[in-house]
């Protein structure tokens, strides 16, 4: 029923319970929605939108309305516990980490984070190796004496704790380590690259191959330098039910805001009205367009979770297949989130493809290449004559953003609107 307020919340499966939160939600808008009684509206609830509604709600008492076209909020944070209890990213594992001192601050005002620090291994030939290439695969791929001489050579040669790129091995024109280069180029990264960008190997940029580190070292976590990692105590969504949960911000799912946005070169209109509040647009702005000049290429993901009777399945949160499978990893949640759920685990495989406009699809990577980035540009330039119009988030702004990124991001539109009112 539209405009049917609820209680807020997610249970199993991702449905809708009571939750202890008095955050405003509604399903879907109902014919008397006023746009004029809100200083803002916020499209999409992921962090990009949820930020700045709090941030203006609490800068300077804006009323805001969010519209989340989506069921759910927190955008590809999303998270709630499967038919099995099992607490799951719907839309692929994500990980917090950040060495933004202003980020960490404003998020831990609304979750604690556990002190879980993130390892990858790679499975190669059936082999679980640590990725990145560190001391412990070395042995792992060369057998212990090799690798143990080829670990004492990168440490004479670059120091200990360091991160090389393995062109700087090759320009050593030393054969054994090129030979290391060669076995990380292959094993590690190239099929992994093809099956996640659908490229062939002249296909993929050599400066990009060229980036792919070695950590001559043995710390195996993923991000050994971010000094604030974890995941958040409860989960992400209810990270964002507190994020939203004010006097001033009111939350409308299942509404696409496309319904009610009109742009054109001088003007904001909202359900057929002028619009004179601030718009915070986190959505594509292609479909904004109707993808009028053209739709902005994606790679998307299927993602197939299964639910195993049993307590562990792989020894970390995210074992990548380089070299076989044609999935490109495979996620335990209870391995990252710390859940304890005696008996029973859910993991989810990763298949990567083109991602195809209208289909339903979720636009995941943007395909940062120059004629995609000058068809945004052409997008872009349609409202940049519009001073309340505020583009900001991953596919916004068709860019690759961590969860850090996208609140910093927010976070400084957000003061830019304050200090301007
Ligand atoms: C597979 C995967 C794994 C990731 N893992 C990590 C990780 O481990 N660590 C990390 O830091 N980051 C990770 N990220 C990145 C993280 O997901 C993003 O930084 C974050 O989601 C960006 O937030 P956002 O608000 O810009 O976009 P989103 O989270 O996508 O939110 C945008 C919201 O806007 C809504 N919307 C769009 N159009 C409309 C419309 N017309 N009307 C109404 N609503 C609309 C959408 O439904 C969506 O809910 C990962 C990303 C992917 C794809």
């Amino acid at each position: 029923m539209p405009g049917k307020k609820l209680k807020r919340g997610y249970g199993k499966s991702g449905a809708f319970r009571e939750s202890e939160y008095a955050m405003s939600i509604t399903k879907g808008i109902s014919q008397d929605f006023a746009p004029s009684r809100y200083d803002a509206i916020v499209v999409g609830a992921g962090y990009a939108g949820s930020v700045c509604a709090r941030m203006l709600a609490e800068g300077c008492n804006m009323r805001i309305a969010v519209l989340e076209r989506r069921d759910h909020i927190a955008g590809n944070a999303y998270d709630y516990e499967d038919e099995a209890g099992v607490l799951v990213h719907k839309y692929g594992p994500h990980i917090y980490h950040t060495f933004d001192e202003r980020v960490h601050q404003f998020l831990t005002r609304f979750t604690e984070f556990t002190d879980y620090q993130h390892k990858v291994l790679a499975n190669i030939n059936g082999t679980l190796m640590p990725v990145p290439f560190n001391h412990k695969s070395l042995v792992l791929a060369f057998g212990a004496e090799k690798g143990e001489r080829l670990y004492s050579k990168l440490v004479m040669t670059f120091g200990e704790n360091k991160k090389v790129p393995i062109m700087e091995l090759r320009a050593k024109n030393d054969p054994e380590l090129a030979e290391v280069a060669d076995y990380v180029y292959e094993n590690v990264f190239l099929h992994y690259t093809m099956k996640q960008w659908g490229k062939t190997p002249d296909q993929i940029d050599p400066a990009v191959m060229g980036r792919v580190p070695v950590f001559v070292g043995d710390d195996d976590r993923y991000f050994p330098q971010a000094p604030y990692q974890g995941m958040p105590a409860q989960s992400y969504t209810a990270l964002f039910e507190r994020m939203l949960d004010h006097d001033l911000i009111e939350v409308f799912l299942d509404v696409d805001a496309r319904d009610l946005l009109t742009i054109d070169d001088t003007n904001v209109m909202v359900c057929g009205q002028p619009y004179g509040g601030e718009i915070i647009y986190t959505g594509a702005l292609d479909e904004l367009f109707g993808l009028d000049l053209g739709a902005l290429p994606y790679r998307t993901l299927d993602m197939q979770f299964e639910t195993l009777d049993m307590d562990q399945f792989q020894p970390v949160g995210t074992v990548n297949y380089t070299v076989s499978e044609d999935f490109t990893r495979i996620t335990e949640f209870k391995n990252m989130t710390g859940q304890v759920v005696p008996g029973k685990t859910t993991i989810m495989r990763e298949y990567s493809h083109a991602y195809e406009p209208g289909s339903g699809q979720t636009p995941y990577y943007v395909i940062n290449e120059p004629q995609n980035i000058k068809l945004y540009e052409q997008y872009r330039e349609r409202v940049s004559g519009l001073p309340n119009f505020h583009v900001v988030g991953r596919l916004a702004e068709y860019r690759y953003y961590d969860m850090d990124g996208v609140v910093a991001s927010a976070l400084d539109l957000s003061d830019e609107i304050i200090n301007q009112r």
